[in-house]
């Protein structure tokens, strides 16, 4: 066990809840209700009250509310920034290499035998359910109700998609994160238990790729243009074994499907950059030859397409977290309602010229976290602790008054949101593992450890490649200073951590063994 304070909360056996412990009763008053919202690829730079380059033209209120009513955390770290794994990490408080489920390409399946926070919380008194996207390639398990997107590869489609509703799968006509709310609000009123405290885990599909918006918002942002990052045009030196092989590059890798162009009898992909959208909506979106457009006109012009198209997905994103939310507060659950909104990893908007995410890099690693609980957590509350994704599992079972699991390796954040003094004890360092390769993409799998100022990543697949970021001197992480004399203590001092951390979560494999893990489920393919 990592944290003293963790041993304080522990009572009982602190293994599996059933047997151990006595059940709370149902509805017992101090136990919160639990609203547990995710979106997909949801980028800290695309949420205002992370403010960013972004804020004053896409503000997102619905979504800011909960940090102004409650937390924001600064540096919440996502341990394997790819979305299953991560969503795998948060409902089983544990690394990928423990809970198995560490990549989302070729064939792994999470496994469900295992103990998940849902099954937990409906084993101890709770009503649980989950509305969106899954993605664990499984039928849920430990909820009385779901609806999940359950097309080939439970990615889910933005429009008319197919859900599977308890087991019944039919295709539901509309915009999925309406959809999705619109189920969310209807268990809320109708179906739930009300004699329980309830756990609603709300997985919206957006804004994912294809990031198609609802129709009332492809006008939005028309007229605007959006500010470029200051690394959009990054040119990867010092680092062109790794980030200089990545493909997914807002110049080269967004298509045509990506800024929704209509195909033109003749059309081919050498004159693509002479084609040139000008505005409209829906139908009426198409390309006009723009000869006299520079390579870099090109490269701006995907940019802003992705990004409004991005940005649209989350203003309804947005406008359905304010109607749960507000839902709440109509019926006099808010207060006592535990809500966390959390994307499931980073995502670059154009930082270093990219899209995408998996890389150990700040934009990737850095999950957006807010979180409110009005009857437990001061408004405007700020953590610039490191949290982790492998804690929401703990700090749920906490604030559910349920003993922590033993074997679980994140802890509880509950401390941290009530504003306690945890300088001693809280987690200096965070450790990060990546594997699957080269889908998509041909991210080279990579492991490295974070702490509240450096960054040590180790690429081993088929290079061998250290990379050393000092944060505070250089927070867009451009210098890679791996082989800098006056780094020398700090790395050293960084490399033993990191095999402490390996050590502590059972992942202190010899690079031999840690490629087999990429090599069992690897996928040729040509981008
Ligand atoms: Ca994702």
């Amino acid at each position: 066990m990592k944290n003293s304070f963790l041993l304080t909360a522990i009572t009982g056996c602190g293994l599996l809840p059933c047997g151990c412990s006595q059940p709370a009763t149902d509805a017992t008053p101090q136990r919160p209700n639990i609203l547990f919202i995710l979106s997909d690829d949801h980028s800290r730079a695309a949420i205002s009250a992370y403010g960013g380059i972004n804020a004053e033209l896409a503000p997102t209120p619905n979504i800011d509310a909960i940090a102004q009513n409650g937390a924001l955390f600064n540096n919440m770290i996502c341990t394997n920034s790819i979305s299953g794994p991560s969503r795998a990490c948060m409902i089983t408080g544990k690394y990928s290499t423990t809970n198995g489920f560490y990549q989302n390409e070729g064939g792994i399946v999470f496994d469900e035998s295992q103990p998940t926070t849902p099954k937990i919380l409906q084993a101890n008194g709770y009503t649980t359910a989950l509305f969106g996207k899954w993605h664990l390639f499984t039928t849920p398990s430990g909820f009385d109700y779901f609806m999940i997107h359950d097309n080939p590869g439970q990615q889910g489609t933005y429009w008319n998609p197919l859900f599977n509703t308890n087991g019944v799968k039919a295709v539901k006509k509309g915009y999925a994160t309406n959809i999705t709310a619109d189920a969310a609000l209807e268990w809320l009123d109708s179906q739930r238990d009300p004699n329980k405290p309830f756990c609603l885990m709300l997985h919206f599909k957006a804004p994912h790729r294809p990031w198609e918006p609802d129709t009332k918002y492809l006008d939005l942002f028309k007229d605007v243009e959006f500010p470029y990052p200051e690394t959009f045009n990054d040119d990867y030196a010092g680092r062109e074994l790794t980030l200089g092989q990545n493909m997914a590059t807002i110049e080269n890798h967004i298509s045509r499907g990506d800024v929704k162009m209509p195909v033109p009898p003749e059309f081919d992909k050498e004159h693509a950059k002479k084609w040139l959208w000008y505005g409209g909506s829906g139908d009426n979106q198409y390309w006009t030859p723009d000869p006299l457009m520079s390579k870099e006109e090109v490269k701006k012009w995907k940019f802003q397409i992705y990004l409004k198209n991005y940005l649209r997905c989350i203003r309804s994103v947005d406008d359905n977290v304010g109607r749960v939310i507000g839902y709440l507060k109509q019926h006099g659950l808010y207060d006592n309602t535990l809500i966390i909104y959390m994307g499931d990893q980073g995502f670059f908007l154009g930082e270093h010229g990219l899209y995408d995410k998996r890389w150990m890099y700040e934009e990737s690693l850095q999950m957006p976290c807010l979180v409110s609980y009005p009857a437990g957590i001061k408004a405007g509350t700020v953590i610039d602790k490191l949290g982790a994704n492998i804690d929401i599992a703990p700090t749920l079972l906490d604030y559910a008054g349920i003993p922590i699991p033993e074997d679980i390796q994140g802890v509880s954040l509950r401390p941290l949101l009530e504003g306690k003094n945890v300088d001693d004890t809280w987690r200096k360092s965070v450790y990060y593992q990546y594997f699957e390769y080269p889908k998509w993409h041909r991210v080279q799998p990579h492991y490295g450890v974070r702490t509240d100022r450096y960054k040590l990543i180790h690429f081993y697949y088929n290079i061998d490649v250290w990379e050393f970021y000092d944060l505070e001197k250089d927070p867009n992480e451009l210098k890679n200073e791996i082989n800098n004399p006056q780094y020398r203590d700090v790395i050293a001092t960084l490399k033993q951590e990191l095999k402490r951390l390996q050590v502590q979560y059972d992942d202190d494999l010899p690079l031999e063994k840690r490629r087999e893990l990429t090599d069992r489920y690897m996928i040729d393919y040509e981008e």
